[in-house]
């Protein structure tokens, strides 16, 4: 059944938080109660023509009939036809990652993106947004107890000092955001027990009322959109405070001071959220949950909130888009949004980055022209963060192994065991004292200037010996660890060789923060950013973390980065992920993969894993064992 009808009854929508309200609509001598989400109801105004669809049967006469959440579907009539209001945004994607090297699949995510809608939902946004502040000590949402009224700070659910419960404790409200605010989660469908629900968020809000930009020179040019765009792309804008400066001076005028500041910010609030009607969106924010970045989420996020803002006209619902922007001083140091698709366009009068992404062709037109004919943006091109790691100067030639045999010498000792076990052992024939055991055996191979090797083999099979000759052939470390029985390995001159073999080169992390230890070796804040970003690192936590504050799986990208950031030419590595789960370990590797290849680092990896070695997708695979060093590229 599709009726049409009126949005009804207070001026102000029946709504008690984010996660519930109710919709009022007439249609006929009906009156429907239609739950929803208090963030979606909040956005009606009374007058409003509304189209409602529903399988339940509807009986007419006395009282109103309800509605609950999966019971109908609802669009706002607009003067360009009608909007789909409810269900909320929801979709699905499947993310495959995949190999820069042959650009086959080496795994994928299945990701919804779906409008905020349960209380569940905020509470998972309040937890990934810890991860979104630089200090601990910040408590990012307000909490409420039914029962006695007490508001409290918090980052997860909190009892309620009064009551000493969280029985009747909700969230009330995430800190930093607006009531014009939407949110949209990504969450991982048919996930692993070990892995979290929720990855991802995106808070989405109407543009900021007013933009300056600061040219490079320090001249402020004011209102600097409107010049670029027409003006009403921008306006009304969800503006409370400017509505509350004008209402407290009219009732301050009539009842003096003794006006309840609450009472009125409600009031003004409502009134800002009748008011605004943009065409444009304001990206405010992207939380990727840290075990996930640097993998594409962020860039996943960002378009499906796109796509949201695009079908739905996120925040409002009213006009049409053009334009997104964002404001985002991490935008310098991490590429996403421009991975995106967003351009660069100007610094605000504070100095953060502001850039833009077109939703139709008379924005992307608009963009454009400001690129080409702007002097400054001439200049940049549309570009800001541009990568500074960059190339490292190439191995000047192979490694090679020339006629090399590994003997390692064991000495047995039957002296010592007991009789019996000596008379045993003797009994197998083990009399002699000395064990030789050939790892190596007449191996002539070459690792050839930006080729990223594996090694496999059996463990206790050679895999760490042949990375220790590489290393002592670089170095020119003596001893029977690192030079061959026989042969020789030879390393070109250039050699600079980054080594992590657990228990035997290990890098020092003192009490220094993460990004201090990057940033000392690297002398520069930039790329010491974009090296953290890349090894999975990319959040202010953990910048600001200590060695000893990770977990398991960030220390080992954390030794990564620490380990890039000496810039060598030559990665030895052993076991790099020996201790992570399948996903994160072949997150790991598939980024490891793909920035030595950009860095032009030689890499010669050793695991024992097919899931690493299937992320990694190395040029080659060496397969160590029984003395011989053999290619083994049909090895997975
Ligand atoms: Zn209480």
């Amino acid at each position: 059944m599709r009726l049409e009808g009126e949005v009804v009854g207070s001026e102000i929508p029946r709504f008690k938080n984010r996660w519930f309200g109710i919709l009022e609509v007439r249609t006929g001598d009906l009156f429907l109660s239609l739950y929803m989400s208090g963030t979606v109801a909040q956005w009606f105004r009374t007058g409003e023509r509304v189209i409602v669809e529903t399988r339940k049967p509807l009986f007419g006469g006395e009282g109103e009939i309800t509605l609950s959440f999966g019971e109908y579907r609802l669009w706002r009539v607009l003067d360009d036809g009608p909007l789909l209001i409810w269900p909320v945004f929801s979709k699905e994607e499947e993310s495959r990652r995949l190999s820069p090297l042959t650009g086959e699949p080496v795994y994928s995510y299945k990701i919804r993106a779906r409008e905020a809608t349960y209380e569940r939902d905020f509470e998972a946004i309040a937890e990934l947004e810890q991860y979104h502040y630089a200090s601990q000590k910040e408590l990012v949402a307000l909490w409420w107890c039914e029962t006695c009224g007490e508001i409290m700070e918090a980052n997860t659910r909190p009892a309620c000092p009064n009551c000493g419960t969280d029985d009747k404790v909700h969230i009330l409200e995430i800190k930093g955001s607006t009531p014009a605010s939407r949110f949209l989660v990504l969450e991982l469908v048919d996930r692993e027990e070990y892995e979290p629900q929720y990855v991802a968020y995106v808070r989405i809000d109407p543009p900021v009322p007013k933009m300056h930009r600061r040219l490079p020179d320090g001249e402020i040019v004011r209102d600097i959109r409107e010049k670029v765009f027409p003006a009403d792309w921008f306006h009304p804008v969800y503006n409370p405070e400017e509505l509350l400066k004008k209402r407290l001076a009219e009732l301050r005028e009539r009842y003096g001071r003794e006006v309840g500041l609450r009472r009125l910010w409600e009031e003004v609030k409502w009134e800002a959220l009748k008011q605004t009607d943009t065409a444009a969106a304001r990206v405010a924010r992207v939380v990727v949950h840290p075990d996930y970045r640097s993998d594409g989420l962020g860039q996943l996020s960002v378009k499906m909130a796109l796509k949201w803002i695009e079908e739905r006209r996120i925040p409002e619902m009213r006009r049409k888009k053009h334009i997104v922007e964002t404001i985002a001083q991490m935008a310098r140091y991490n590429p996403f949004f421009e991975k995106v698709g967003f351009k660069y366009v100007w610094d605000t009068a504070s100095g953060r980055p502001v850039l833009y992404y077109p939703l139709t062709d008379e924005g992307r037109e608009r963009l454009q022209r400001f690129l080409e004919e702007d002097p400054v943006a001439r200049q940049h091109g549309g570009r800001l963060c541009v990568p500074t790691y960059g190339r490292v100067e190439p191995l000047s030639g192979p490694v090679r192994f020339r006629d090399v045999s590994m003997v390692f010498e064991n000495e047995l000792d039957v002296d010592g065991l007991p009789e019996r076990l000596r008379q045993l052992l003797e009994a197998f024939g083990v009399r002699s004292r000395v064990i030789q055991r050939q790892v190596l055996r007449d191996v002539d191979l070459e690792i050839r200037p930006g080729e990223v090797v594996a090694v496999v083999g059996a463990s206790g099979a050679g895999k760490t010996t042949f990375l220790r000759l590489i290393w002592g052939a670089c170095e020119g470390l003596k001893g029977p660890k690192f030079e061959p029985t026989a042969g020789r390995v030879e390393a070109p001159p250039n050699a600079k060789a980054g080594v992590l073999i657990p228990g035997e080169s290990e890098l020092e992390f003192g009490d220094e923060s993460i990004l201090e230890n990057v940033y000392r070796k690297l002398g520069d804040e930039r790329p010491a950013v974009e090296i953290l970003n890349r090894c999975g690192l990319s959040d202010a936590v953990l910048y600001r973390a200590r060695y000893k504050e990770l977990s398991t799986g960030q220390r080992e990208r954390a030794r990564l980065a620490s380990l890039l950031a000496e810039r060598p030419n030559l990665l030895l590595l052993d076991e790099f992920a020996a201790h992570l789960d399948a996903l994160t370990a072949m997150r790991i590797a598939r980024g490891l993969g793909k920035l030595v290849r950009e860095a032009g680092i030689t890499a010669v990896v050793v695991t024992h894993r097919r899931e690493v070695l299937k992320a990694l997708d190395p040029d080659r695979i060496l397969f160590v064992g029984y003395g011989t060093v053999a290619e083994a590229r049909g090895w997975t």
